[in-house]
């Protein structure tokens, strides 16, 4: 069937609620569609790998954005359980794999990320997850239930993040990960050795410097070797190796992308074609807050960049201007990054580092703040933290004149 509509927003996740719900707000009357592959609406995923996994209670509902009846009551249209196939950018539509085609005036790709996958010996056999779903939540947390072993394949994001759930739901976990220290991306040998030890003593073990080569069992995970030699028992693992962007539709259809794949788009979130839009993981945008060119797969860069798209979109004219956010829930501490995210050596802690009470400030050679990583015990500290430091990021503060009381620590 053909049909029209003025906004068509690809991808049902974060990114494009936003839009949509920006969208609506400042423009009444005209037609929006949100096409989305999962059978779910847009939901959140960061309790998928913390409140999730450690309550049975929580059920999936509690993860989704909106309230029952938000989209009916916006008129904005959610068609799930559908996936883009393809752009026409010429004839300016949308290919469904229901066969359906949706003309667009404005087109939003916010396709997001899918979890990256081990090849190796195994990887099939029941025990063996990828985080990246609710469904992948819901079947992983059945497997939590029933697991006393658990092994995490990469000391990133999912890795510690469900490293933390399993140990406090008792189960004996170890984490791989190649590099020699947790959260490598972006931790600096303090922070990644502080965080290390807050798990050590938790129970939880690292095999730093190694890498999983096999599952091993029949049928059901019963163990997990690493190249250096190592067998882990295990019944559950979780690899957790990185995303790959869902930027295949935005390739084939012509559009531009940088070497990992993002869609480029500029300071208005725009591609190089006039009517279509990127926002959120997948978006490779021109950063003015920190005067670069990159792409973020966290949750506030999809909300506000979704926020902003629809926004523009919508005809306002206003760049995308934020400083980068990042926040992690780890057993009883709460982290946030703000700024670009750099694994550097030039760093300054301040505060109490063994009681988890700090700030850890990334500079570059002229001392200026780059990066900010705040770790606190107290939730309620957290936001105010994240906006001492973004004051200092766009000041470009001068990092050896900063002291613990200008984060009240
Ligand atoms: P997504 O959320 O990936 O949504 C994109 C949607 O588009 C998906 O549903 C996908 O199926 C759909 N899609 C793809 N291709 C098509 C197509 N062709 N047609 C139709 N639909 C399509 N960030 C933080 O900052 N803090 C956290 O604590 C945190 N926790 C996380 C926990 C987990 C388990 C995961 C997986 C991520 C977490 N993140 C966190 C990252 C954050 O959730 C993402 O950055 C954010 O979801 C990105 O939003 P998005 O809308 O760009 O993409
Ligand atoms: P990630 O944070 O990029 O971490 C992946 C880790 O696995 C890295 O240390 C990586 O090392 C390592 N690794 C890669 N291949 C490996 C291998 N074969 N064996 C052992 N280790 C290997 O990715 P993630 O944790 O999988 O997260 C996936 C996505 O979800 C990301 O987009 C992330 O931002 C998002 N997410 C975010 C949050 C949050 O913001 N709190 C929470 C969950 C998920 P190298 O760097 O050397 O490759």
């Amino acid at each position: 069937m053909r049909e029209a509509s003025d906004y068509v927003l690809i991808g049902g996740g974060l990114a494009s609620a936003a839009a949509a719900q920006a969208i609506r707000t400042r423009d009444p009357e005209r037609s929006i569609v949100i096409v989305g592959e999962e059978i779910h609406p847009p939901y959140e995923r960061p309790p998928l790998s913390s409140d999730y996994l450690l309550s049975d209670e929580w059920t999936s509902e509690k993860a989704f954005l909106k309230p029952d009846g938000f989209y009916a009551d916006k008129r904005i249209e959610l068609r799930t359980g559908v996936k883009a196939t393809a752009i026409d950018r010429v004839a300016r539509t949308v290919m469904l794999n229901t066969g359906d085609r949706v003309r667009y005036e404005k087109l939003l790709l916010a396709t997001g990320a899918r979890a990256r996958r081990l090849n190796g010996q195994g990887r099939d056999l029941a025990g063996v997850f990828v985080l990246r779903t609710l469904s992948d939540a819901e079947a992983l947390r059945r497997a939590i239930l029933q697991s006393k072993r658990a092994v995490m394949v990469g000391a990133g994001y999912i890795g510690m993040e469900v490293a933390s759930a399993c140990a406090q739901r008792g189960i004996e976990t170890t984490v791989v990960d190649r590099n020699n220290r947790p959260w490598s991306g972006f931790a600096s040998p303090a922070l990644g050795g502080f965080l290390r030890e807050y798990y050590e003593a938790r129970g939880v073990r690292f095999l730093l410097g190694d890498e999983v080569a096999t599952f091993v069992g029949d049928g059901q995970l019963a163990a997990v070797t690493t190249k250096s030699g190592e067998k882990i028992e295990a019944d559950l693992a979780v690899v957790g190796i990185g995303a790959i962007l869902n930027t295949e539709l935005a390739r084939e259809a012509g559009l531009e992308v940088d070497e990992r794949h993002g869609v480029k788009v500029n300071a208005f979130l725009q591609t190089a074609d006039p009517h279509i839009w990127a926002a959120g993981d997948i978006a490779f945008f021109e950063d003015l807050a920190l005067d670069r060119q990159w792409h973020v797969e966290h949750f506030m860069n999809a909300e506000w960049q979704g926020d902003a798209a629809g926004a523009i979109m919508a005809g306002e004219r206003k760049p995308y201007n934020k400083v980068a956010y990042f926040f992690s829930d780890l057993f009883d501490i709460h982290m946030c990054l703000r700024g670009a995210p750099s694994a550097g050596t030039q760093t300054v802690v301040l505060g109490d580092l063994p009681g988890a009470e700090f700030v850890e400030l990334s500079h570059d050679h002229a001392g200026r703040l780059q990066m900010g990583v705040a770790i606190t015990r107290d939730p309620s500290r957290l936001d105010p933290l994240a906006d001492i430091l973004e004051g200092l990021i766009r000041e470009r503060a001068n990092v050896q004149a900063l002291s613990a009381a200008a984060f009240d620590l």
